[in-house]
């Protein structure tokens, strides 16, 4: 799966990094980073996670198309 953040959307809650640090990360303005773009199947549930507790609806969580 691929995780996109919108840097448009994002405003810094941080629920998150605090709800999947393993996927979401914090960069120096409190926005959300990713960890990695592509996200290992174990961690799926926890890109969802975050996904889905962001207020502002900044993240995407989307099967990875092939080329
Ligand atoms: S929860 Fe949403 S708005 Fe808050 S830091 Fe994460 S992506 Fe940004």
């Amino acid at each position: 799966m691929k995780v996109r953040v919108d840097q448009k959307l994002c405003v810094g809650h941080g629920r998150c990094y605090e709800l999947a640090p393993e996927v979401y990360d914090e960069d120096e303005r409190g926005h959300c980073r990713l960890v990695a773009s592509s996200v290992a199947p174990e961690l799926v549930a926890s890109a969802q996670r975050g996904a889905v507790n962001c207020p502002e609806h900044a993240i995407r969580v989307e099967e990875e198309v092939d080329p």
